[in-house]
């Protein structure tokens, strides 16, 4: 039996149906494989159907094949904020929520709402950009009676507005983007004091149907590149992983531990690699990644602590 290493979980609910279904249906695969994981909540209007919107941008059409996003979502939830009026996400389900937790998982922020941070980010006002992080806060406490121990930038996207704000809100970490190994971001030469966990692994929708034929291919290519990193962190979706895809990931989580990774929340994988020794401090950049539009955080180049 290998040394094992800790293979972080992070869960994006990002809609109503994700919620409703795709989180009770992730908490029944990681209590079978003894897994935990930190299950980042979307909290306000679920305005996934205005990803429609995007079809006029370049690249968009071709994801949209790819996931099949309406099989996997269901029309109600592509039609949801255009068509038909939006529904609350977490705030629809509070008990929901209050089980994750209650299994002993990690419980953070996603988002209030998710589309407009993806779709208009780096455009918005930074007031709005704090009033969206204010009322995911409110919505957190709301449901669980403390404060969010941490968050996760939708779509692993953050700029220098929103993570000095997150740094006024206490949180032990957040995960607001893609990189290597848990780091101290510096800001305007500011270092942070609110550590990064970065995803460090592609998603399923940025492979399937392209890098991997299937969903069991794509999870072994995953395993085989978190034995090659030190800190991995795997994303999954509540709407896919807790969906169609939940055996595939049942086999990945049952596959870790035979290949000495454990699955762990992020606070977890955290503590242990501050046991190791001091973070280090990087910049944050916006960089594209293969298989998802626009731009996207990332663990950008060392500097010196
Ligand atoms: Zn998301």
């Amino acid at each position: 039996m290998p040394t094992e290493r800790p293979l972080g979980i992070r869960v994006d609910v990002d809609t109503h149906v994700g919620m409703r279904d795709g989180v009770p249906r992730l908490l029944e695969v990681f209590a079978a494989t003894g897994s935990k994981a930190t299950v980042y909540l979307s909290m306000g209007p679920d305005r996934a159907g205005r990803a429609l919107l995007n079809l006029l941008k370049p690249g968009f059409l071709t994801k949209m094949r790819r996931s099949s996003a309406v099989s996997v979502y269901g029309l109600r939830t592509v039609l949801s904020g255009t068509l038909l009026p939006s529904r609350p996400i977490a705030t629809a389900f509070p008990e929901i929520a209050r089980r994750v937790a209650e299994q002993g998982h990690e419980t953070g922020v996603h988002a209030w709402d998710h589309r407009t941070w993806q779709d208009r980010l780096l455009q918005l006002p930074a007031e709005r950009i704090h009033r969206e992080l204010d009322r995911g806060r409110a919505a957190y406490r709301q449901i669980f009676g403390t404060e969010p121990p941490t968050f996760a930038a939708p779509a692993w996207l953050s700029n220098d507005v929103s993570l000095l704000h997150e740094e006024t809100f206490g949180l032990r970490y957040g995960s607001d983007c893609r990189g290597l190994e848990p780091f101290l971001p510096s800001i305007g030469g500011r270092v942070l004091t609110t550590p990064q966990v970065p995803s460090t692994l592609p998603t399923l929708d940025e492979h399937l149907g392209w890098q991997a034929a299937t969903a069991a291919e794509y999870f072994d290519a995953m395993l085989e590149l978190a034995e090659t990193q030190a800190w991995p962190v795997l994303t999954v979706h509540a709407e896919l992983e807790g969906g169609p895809y939940a055996e595939a990931l049942g086999a990945f989580l049952r596959a870790a531990p035979k290949r000495g990774l454990r699955p762990v929340a992020l606070g977890t994988l955290l503590d242990q690699r501050r046991a190791a020794g001091p973070l280090p401090v990087h910049e944050v950049v916006h960089a594209p990644v293969e298989g998802r539009h626009g731009v996207l955080s990332h663990q950008g180049r060392e500097l010196a602590a």
